[in-house]
């Protein structure tokens, strides 16, 4: 049976991004030591004892807010009830000025062996901005203090299409990235939700639209500078050195089975079955207090659902959809069911067949949604 992988929300920040509509507050202490009393509750409930798991994330939110006491009792709750490889990446989202050289190191000495890095952007304008906490003496710092802490697996997160980002701020960042040489980048194109004190900003006028075009050449800038160093594009919105994708990560394109805790947390059966936890901290933490499931939603998924999310999701992998283990999985010949979209799509140079494989190219993966929508 394919190895799980576990994910652990942790939905406290030191401040709140103006962005951001993740499920996460302002960290206060009292809470977070509640969170973490009702996190070991919903685990030490978990029944399927005994799964293999090779991968763990903590995601948040700031997970690196909390005190290495309590990722130490979590993670002693989690090798309880599952089978944890010895081998497993157990990634951390960290982000910069959040972790002390000593807490850096005791992390490490938990096991953790992956850090995701808050960066964002290198650029002290833009950082004030989106509302960081931190600046870029702070990202610089706190990488310094990861490699010293001996984190060699470390991935960067960038957002690309800021308001009023130049492309020469642009390639500032990414040539100040490609300078520290982490082992991995994650890329995003900023959205904006509704909600947001950024969307206010944008419809007050306070600050400009993002423009999708502008972000588009950052994009490919970035994959041909990125590429150029040396990073294996993997996924639409990911690139690693060899070896360094997140294995956590790919489990999530490739149908895999993952188990979420805490508030907000999705999970997969990994054949047919995804429930979901109760978005609202306050809320979680009552009903697992309670002894109740905090599972809010179940959904169990059709055939042609469990069909469409091979398409969609496993698209996103740069290695594209093998044809022949499609028709093996679901006795269906997607090139002859899509025979008209696939045409349509090789035309417009948004995917290319190589053999038994399809795959999204460059400017495919920039326009995926569109061709997303044809497998839904
Ligand atoms: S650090 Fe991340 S999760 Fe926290 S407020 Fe900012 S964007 Fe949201």
């Amino acid at each position: 049976m394919t190895a799980a992988g576990l994910y652990v929300h942790i939905p406290f920040c030191s401040s709140r991004c103006s962005y951001c509509d993740f499920a996460t507050g302002l960290y206060q202490s009292e809470l977070a030591d509640r969170y973490v009393r009702g996190l070991i509750s919903e685990i030490t409930a978990w029944e399927d004892v005994g799964r293999n798991v090779d991968t763990i994330y903590f995601g948040g939110g700031t997970p690196s807010l909390l005190a290495a006491l309590q990722l130490e009792r979590i993670l002693a709750v989690l090798f309880d009830k599952f089978k944890i490889s010895a081998e497993a990446e157990i990634t951390l989202e960290i982000n910069p000025g959040s972790a002390t050289p000593d807490k850096l190191r005791a992390f490490r000495s938990l096991g953790i062996n992956r850090a995701s890095f808050g960066a964002q952007t290198f650029d002290d304008a833009e950082l004030a901005k989106l509302g960081r906490s931190h600046n870029t003496a702070d990202a610089l710092r706190t990488f310094a203090d990861l490699r010293d802490a001996d984190f060699a697996n470390v991935s960067f997160d960038l957002i690309a299409g800021l308001p009023g980002q130049t492309l020469d701020r642009w390639q500032r960042n990414i040539r100040q990235a490609l300078s520290l040489a982490p082992e991995h980048l994650s890329f995003y194109l900023l959205e904006v939700h509704s909600g947001t004190p950024l969307a206010e900003h944008i419809r007050r006028g306070i600050q400009p639209q993002p423009d999708d075009d502008l972000a588009g050449v950052m994009y490919e800038w970035m994959l041909e500078q990125a590429t150029a160093a040396g990073y294996e594009h993997y996924e639409i919105s990911n690139l690693c050195r060899p070896g360094f994708h997140s294995r956590h990560n790919v489990k999530y394109w490739n149908g895999a089975p993952y188990f979420g805790f805490g508030c907000s947390a999705h999970s997969y059966d990994g054949v047919a079955r995804r429930w979901s936890n109760h978005r609202d901290v306050l809320k979680y933490v009552s009903v697992v207090e309670s002894g109740a499931s905090p599972v809010v939603e179940e959904q169990q998924l059709s055939r042609t659902d469990v069909r469409a999310e091979a398409v969609f999701l496993g698209l996103r992998l740069m290695q594209g959809v093998d044809l022949r283990r499609y028709r093996e999985c679901f006795g269906v010949d997607l090139r002859e069911e899509h025979a008209e979209d696939l045409d349509r799509f090789c035309k417009a140079g948004l995917v290319e067949l190589d053999g038994d494989l399809i795959r999204l190219t460059r400017t495919g993966a920039l326009l995926s949604n569109e061709v997303f929508a044809a497998f839904v």
